[in-house]
């Protein structure tokens, strides 16, 4: 076969888990081909291997009919593939310039390394730059730039390679609905100069809409491969998921109360618009939605951590005022465990018993004597609620592990006695332990009448642990379902931008 780009039979092993079990995928020059299933089905290890990231694994990989070997990041640049990675902050310089990193690794490969052609640098990258329909500045260093800029300081650094293959790793998840037309434009170009192009992503209606074909893999195995004008969302749904979904968690019924939380018409410029919903007493409302929909954008506007937003936000009977500091809602009876718990939820240099009272400090004054006797009390008492696994409160929360940091990112808030908390994506890089553990917090949370919205991309979680369920999609919400209604097909079908019913 010739103009195409091919893998068979690999198979990727960490330690004893297979991620990938005989995996065969064809990508043609000039088609747009979507790879797809669902989280931790083997995508971005199937590409890593693609663009040489692991030397180590089994099967052949064919350009064009002959057989290729790829074992390093220089090798696949040598046959033309070219990756914008998921996690797109590792692959830049931060300290260089938006030039100097779209012109690095064809400029390191150059023969004369002693003399540097600035003005050619910057012509480069500019080319590419307005190739891409994009203003930003080649001089400008990266550590300034937004995420979105980032990523396309990467796509620029794949066409200044005039790859033949181009590999967008879930692409669209950190742009606005502006941008990712603006990359659609771009894919659509690229095409048409005989590009091949490699698409993951969990936006579904937007994959049959650019894309030529998919192929769907699911726990590490090869499913289909198919046209996508023959193929409807449902149709990859059923692909991915296969026929049975299990519900993993199921939580118990907890008698539902008085309204809590009522949020109405709440939007955020340029990213959520017009939110309407509510909270009572006893229930869990899920708010499901892919990266990038916007849930971390709401949870952050009802905790003062965003500006300018707008609408109308009720705790109880109290009508709450709008874009103030977050110590305004804490003591109006509002939490949030945010998704960046490093870099938001949780102070890594300090105690476990200094994170669990940090926020109620004025309980635990007196005038600006601290009382270290209560503090260690309170502290002791909250980490054995939730079961925070240490040598002693003492220890530093940043030698825990990801697992234990979330429980006192939640404990810290049992400790201010919050009527409503808003968890934010809270299982996210946490073993199945303390996942578990996280889910009995919940529904103990509950059992005393208090009201949780559980943010998640993860729907199995939310069958199992959600009374209601709003769907969010590009910043709105889209669908509610009862606990009875929803179903993992569902929830994929609204949150990948599906519009029926
Ligand atoms: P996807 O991109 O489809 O969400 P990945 O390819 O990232 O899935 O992961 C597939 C599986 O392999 C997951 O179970 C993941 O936890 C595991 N995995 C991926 N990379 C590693 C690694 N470096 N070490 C161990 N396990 C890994
Ligand atoms: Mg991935």
């Amino acid at each position: 076969m010739t103009n195409e780009l091919s893998m068979k039979n690999i198979i990727k092993n960490f330690g004893s888990f297979q991620a990938l079990n005989k995996v065969d995928f064809t990508v043609q020059k000039g088609e747009i081909h979507a790879l797809l299933g669902a989280n931790g089905a083997g995508k971005s290890t199937l590409m890593k291997i693609l663009c040489g990231a692991y030397d180590e694994y089994e099967g052949k990989i064919y350009k064009d009919g002959g057989e290729i070997s790829i074992s390093s990041p220089k090798e696949a640049k040598r046959h033309g593939i070219g990756i914008v990675h998921q996690e797109v902050d590792v692959a830049l310089i931060p300290s260089l310039s938006v030039a100097e990193n779209i012109v690095l690794d064809v400029q390191a490969s150059k023969k004369s390394k002693t003399f540097v052609n600035w003005k050619s640098i910057y012509k480069k990258a500019e080319e590419a730059l307005a190739l891409l329909g994009s203003s930003l500045s080649v001089r400008k260093n990266v550590v300034d730039l937004t995420l979105s800029e980032k990523q396309q300081v990467l796509i620029a650094r794949a066409i200044v390679q005039n790859v033949d293959y181009l590999i967008l790793d879930e692409p669209t998840a950190p742009l606005s609905v502006e941008e990712t037309k603006q990359l659609f434009s771009v894919m659509r170009e690229l095409k048409k100069n005989g590009v091949g192009i490699i698409y993951i992503s969990h936006r579904l209606q937007e994959v049959v809409d650019i894309c030529d074909r998919l192929t769907v893999l699911k726990d590490g195995r090869y499913v289909a491969t198919k046209e996508t004008s023959h193929t409807s969302i449902e149709d990859v749904i059923t692909l991915m998921l296969g026929t049975a979904s299990v519900k993993q968690w199921v939580k118990k019924s907890v008698e539902v109360g008085n309204q809590l939380l009522h949020v109405e018409a709440l939007s955020l410029p340029g990213r959520l618009s017009n939110i309407s919903f509510h909270v009572k007493e006893g229930e869990v409302v899920g708010i499901a939605g892919l990266v990038g929909a916007g849930k971390t954008e709401l949870c952050r506007s009802l905790f003062g951590l965003e500006q300018y937003v707008s609408g109308s936000v009720r705790l109880k009977d109290k009508k709450l005022k709008l874009n103030k500091q977050p110590y305004y809602y804490i003591a109006q009876g509002l939490s949030l465990v945010p998704e960046e718990r490093r870099k938001e939820g949780i102070f890594v240099h300090e105690s476990i018993a200094d994170n669990l009272v940090l926020p109620s400090l004025s309980r635990f004054t007196n005038y600006s004597f601290l009382k270290r006797g209560k503090i260690k009390e309170k502290a002791q008492k909250t980490t054995g609620q939730v079961g925070v696994k240490s040598h002693s409160i003492e220890q530093s929360v940043g030698t825990l592990s990801g697992g234990n940091q979330q429980k006192v990112a939640i404990g810290k808030w049992l400790v201010t006695d919050s009527d409503v908390l808003l968890f934010d994506e809270p299982t996210k890089g946490v073993d199945v332990g303390s996942k578990r553990e996280i889910f009995d917090l919940i529904t103990n949370l509950v059992s005393q009448q208090k009201g949780v919205v559980y943010a998640t991309c993860e729907f199995e979680e939310l069958l199992g642990v959600a009374d209601r369920i709003y769907v969010m999609y590009n910043g709105k919400i889209v669908k509610e379902l009862s606990k009875e209604e929803a179903t993992s097909e569902k929830l994929f079908y609204y949150t990948a931008g599906g519009v029926k019913g």
